[in-house]
């Protein structure tokens, strides 16, 4: 078989991953790397595809499915939830273009046309992509509806793992690790450099911050990804005690979603209480409202490119008793990682130096190093395929799997092709 990297190679971003097996050719997510500028999209690749496999809905896996739409058509296999999360983000995606002056990559007709192609499958039902492959979802405990996707085809089995996350968190449950068993395993390198902190301890010690912001008579702006982290973190405020939480920008279409598909989360119940503690934005005075008194304001987009996060961070700016927190991962040549690194914002064509702090706790969806090994441990793979991740992660994972498990694996770049013959 032939695995052939169009994105997410050595880099996070935007992963595109073309597998061929015998006659068949199947795409394994078509995503975009969001910037300040225009979205990075993935290499063009020759030819038509037999089908696409989507994981999860975030835009560095979904974000381009619908391009594939204005020239050709094929099936395209998720969740439910990550179909009905996907077109969220595909109609955004025009959204933040028009507002951005840049040209769409697709228009909503292609929206609307990949949504007919779409195949909703749900964990553990194998279904046929071709006469030559077949597939079956696994929960990959990243974000609701996410999966780890088991290929079968006439020379071996793959896995490829998408984004995942082994542990438990607020409300998933890890990664679904029994029958993962594969001849090939392709997987993310995101956090391969590192294990991630107990817990317990971080979720203890981001919330002692948050409370003294307050306490202080400052605001906690939360700038965070509208699918998973948005839900998570309102969880653990509530869970708290904290208190004057308000909810913005695109969580809000997530949230509902989410709570559409309770199958897919821990503990749906408890979701939807802990959502009606919060304060839920609609206008644009409510937002004025809410910066009037000291307050958590949990707003989209984690990477503060775009969406109502930059109102409120532009609003509280020169106040130093105020605190931006961020809670996820943020790729290179983002607002968010600027700010993170040297206290700038910019935004719409102007910046500016904040005054107000800047913090960053580790709450990741991905697995860290031991995850990552354990993962590779339950899969036991004859090859490893070792993609998005930082150039560095993604080469050391490959050398330091083949070291631990005696084991053939690979790290290629950026529109490199694999060959593995099993
Ligand atoms: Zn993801």
């Amino acid at each position: 078989m032939r695995i052939g990297i169009y994105g997410a190679g050595r880099e996070v971003g935007r992963s595109a991953i073309l597998l061929e097996s015998g006659r068949s050719r199947v795409l394994l997510d078509y995503g975009v790397k969001v910037t300040e500028d225009a979205p990075e999209y993935p290499l063009k690749f020759e030819g038509l595809i037999d089908g696409m496999i989507v994981s999860h809905a975030h835009l560095d896996h979904t974000g381009y499915v619908p391009h594939y739409f204005t020239e050709s058509e094929t099936n395209v296999f998720m969740t439910p939830p990550t179909h009905d999360l996907s077109y969220l983000l595909w109609k955004d995606m025009i959204k933040v273009a028009k507002r951005k002056e840049i040209e769409p990559a697709y228009n909503m007709d292609a929206v609307r046309l990949a949504s007919q192609y779409v195949v909703r499958t749900d964990y553990y039902e194998t279904t046929p992509i071709t006469s030559e492959i077949s597939y079956e979802f696994y929960d990959a405990g990243h974000i609701p509806g996410s999966a780890l996707t088991k290929l079968y085809t006439k020379e071996g089995t793959v896995l490829y793992t998408g984004d995942v996350k082994v542990y438990g968190t607020h409300i998933q449950r890890g990664a679904d690790l029994t029958g993962v068993e594969a001849d090939v395993l392709i997987m993310e390198s995101t956090y391969a450099d590192k294990s991630h902190p107990d817990r317990k301890v971080l979720e203890q010690k981001f919330v002692e911050s948050v409370k003294e912001t307050l306490d202080n008579g400052g605001f906690v702006i939360l700038p965070v990804f509208a699918v998973g982290r948005a839900q998570e973190i309102v969880d653990i405020l509530v869970s708290h005690g904290v208190e004057n939480i308000f909810f913005d920008g695109m969580a809000r279409d997530a949230t509902k979603i989410i709570l559409r598909h309770p199958d897919y989360i821990t503990n749906a119940k408890k979701l939807k209480n802990v959502m009606r503690k919060v304060h839920w934005i609609k206008t644009q005075r409510d937002r004025e409202r809410a910066i009037q008194e000291p307050a958590v304001l949990v707003t989209t987009a984690g990477m503060m490119q775009g969406g109502p996060v930059i109102f409120y961070t532009t609003a509280l700016k020169d106040d130093p008793k105020s605190k931006i927190i961020f809670t996820g991962y943020l790729v290179e040549d983002t607002p968010g990682r600027r700010v993170l690194e040297e206290g700038v914002f910019e935004a719409d064509g102007y910046e500016f130096k904040l005054q107000m702090a800047v913090e960053r706790y580790d709450f990741s969806a991905h697995a860290g190093r031991d995850e990552l090994f354990k993962l590779v441990k339950n899969v036991n793979p004859q090859y490893v395929v070792a993609v998005h991740g930082d150039e560095d992660n993604t080469v050391r994972l490959a050398e330091d799997l083949k070291e631990e498990f005696g084991i053939k694996t690979y790290a290629p770049k950026l529109g490199e092709r694999v060959d593995i013959t099993l």
